[in-house]
């Protein structure tokens, strides 16, 4: 009681047991637009409600649309169990292992409906590290508040009569930009790590500031990161890349010290300049596509953030006397395999991710049919934006990529034109001008690694 006392007054974080009573907001004082609620949402909390059942939105959205934002997507709390949820639908399907949720499709949109988590005081099954294994205790709407991560995420909004139910302080929080775990910082790490990434995620795409308790424990317990299941980290890396803020969200990662069990090769590469500089520019044209709603492929973004060291591999074996592309074949190889400890790369991402990197040299070289068969590659554009990246990046002569931009859009004898030049300048390049191109290169200091290369034409990445 004392110990709830002085955590009140000094604002140290909320109690670990659930709050009882929650503060009740209208709509004058929570300011939610209406309009910003999904009416498939709407539909989903109206249904429940009608067969007799508790339903409120929550989480991020209740999070987005008191900042007067869009939610991407919503998510609803229930006090049906996932049966009674999917008896009422007829698109509905119960996914997941440790949280057992309900996916309701209402037309183009998804709903997922998680029916109220119990307390996580109850005994519950968890790893050496006190890491939570199975999560599925169903319990009261105020335990289900306790259970949630942070303040700002663990309000509760009734589209029906547009109440807010707000149970750790969530509101003052949002309004003094700050977040805050709920509970005991250490503790709720300790249960599942991926809090700690969520937290960075959510600072860096908020502009939120992160309360001192709250980020106290994150230097020493970052290691646990290395215990979740490497399948879960990717995820959550890739909403980290994709939140439209991604170069915020590795530079708070660094700072917190949470990097490390992430990329392996990218601590290295954040640490040179050159590489560094390659990714921010690739992760701010990454963050301009997102905030303009443009597809990302997760391929290309992973491509991007370990070219460097792909690039030293290549040129690693290139220096033992490999010839160009399979020393890139082997280069790219040793990269993802390096990657994949930590990191579970899906093999169809990791087959873009090489794809792309395996036609830069391809592209460089602009001769023959297989600048023709590089444009109808259905990776072609990946290839082609990552390589204005390395022109950007003055890896590559700008030249190469104003080629591409206006070969896309030449007629065919424009085409034909620009292949018979091209190859003039290679004939010409390789025919008795080794020295003048060697001192050129030292020049504009060209890495040896990106010249143009013997024949690639039969070699499909
Ligand atoms: P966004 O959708 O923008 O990633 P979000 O907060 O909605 O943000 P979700 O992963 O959709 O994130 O989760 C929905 C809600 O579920 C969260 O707001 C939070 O209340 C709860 N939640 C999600 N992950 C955790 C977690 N690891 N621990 C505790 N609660 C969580
Ligand atoms: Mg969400």
């Amino acid at each position: 009681m004392i110990n709830k006392l002085i955590r009140k007054i000094f604002g140290m974080g909320s109690d670990t047991r659930a709050a009882d009573k929650p503060v009740t907001l209208n709509s004058a004082q929570h300011g939610i637009d209406p309009r910003l609620v999904s009416n498939s949402a709407i539909r989903v909390v109206r249904i429940l409600h009608n067969a007799g059942y508790k339903a409120f939105i929550v989480g991020g959205a209740v999070r987005d649309l008191l900042l007067g934002l869009k939610p991407k997507d919503f998510d609803v709390a229930t006090d049906a169990t996932p049966e009674q949820v999917k008896r009422l639908f007829r698109r509905a399907f119960v996914i997941g292992r440790r949280f057992q949720i309900v996916h309701v499709l209402l037309g183009q949109e998804l709903i997922e409906v998680t029916t109220f988590r119990g307390s996580s005081t109850k005994p519950a099954l968890k790893d050496d590290a006190g890491r939570l294994l199975r999560d599925n205790s169903f319990g009261t709407q105020e335990e289900d508040a306790a259970r949630r991560d942070f303040t700002i995420n663990a309000m509760y909004y009734n589209p029906a009569n547009q109440l807010l139910l707000d149970y750790h302080g969530g509101m003052n929080d949002l309004r003094n930009r700050t977040l805050k775990i709920i509970g005991d910082p250490e503790q709720r790490y300790r249960e599942d790590p991926v809090r700690m990434l969520r937290i960075v995620r959510f600072a860096a795409k908020l502009g939120f500031s992160i309360d001192p308790a709250t980020r106290a424990p994150i230097a020493s317990l970052a290691p646990l990161i290395n215990n979740v299941p490497s399948a879960r980290l990717f995820d959550e890396m890739l909403k980290l890349l994709m939140s439209g803020h991604a170069m915020s969200c590795l530079k708070e990662l660094r700072t917190r010290g949470l990097h490390k069990g992430l990329l392996p090769l990218l601590d290295v590469a954040l640490e040179q300049p050159q590489a560094a500089h390659f990714i921010e520019l690739a992760l701010d044209k990454t963050d301009q596509r997102i905030r303009e709603n443009r597809r990302i492929s997760p391929g290309f973004l992973f491509a991007t953030l370990l070219w460097t060291q792909v690039e030293e591999k290549w040129e690693h074996y290139r220096a033992q006397g490999e010839h160009p592309i399979p020393a890139l074949v082997a280069a790219a190889g040793d990269i993802l395999e390096t990657q994949t400890e930590k990191l579970a790369i899906q093999r169809r991402i990791a087959s873009d991710m090489k794809d792309i990197w395996l036609m830069q040299p391809r592209l460089e070289r602009r001769t023959g049919k297989s600048a023709y068969r590089l444009l109808e590659n259905e990776r072609f554009r990946a290839a082609y934006d990552f390589l204005l990246i390395r022109c950007e990046a003055g890896e590559l002569d700008p030249e190469v990529g104003q080629w591409w931009t206006a070969f896309i859009d030449a007629s065919g004898d424009e085409r034909q034109q620009m292949i018979a030049e091209q190859v003039k300048r290679l004939s010409a390049s390789s025919s008795g001008k080794k020295r003048a191109k060697r001192s050129r290169r030292r020049k504009t200091g060209t890495n040896p690694a990106t010249v143009p290369l013997p024949t690639t034409e039969d070699i499909q990445p």
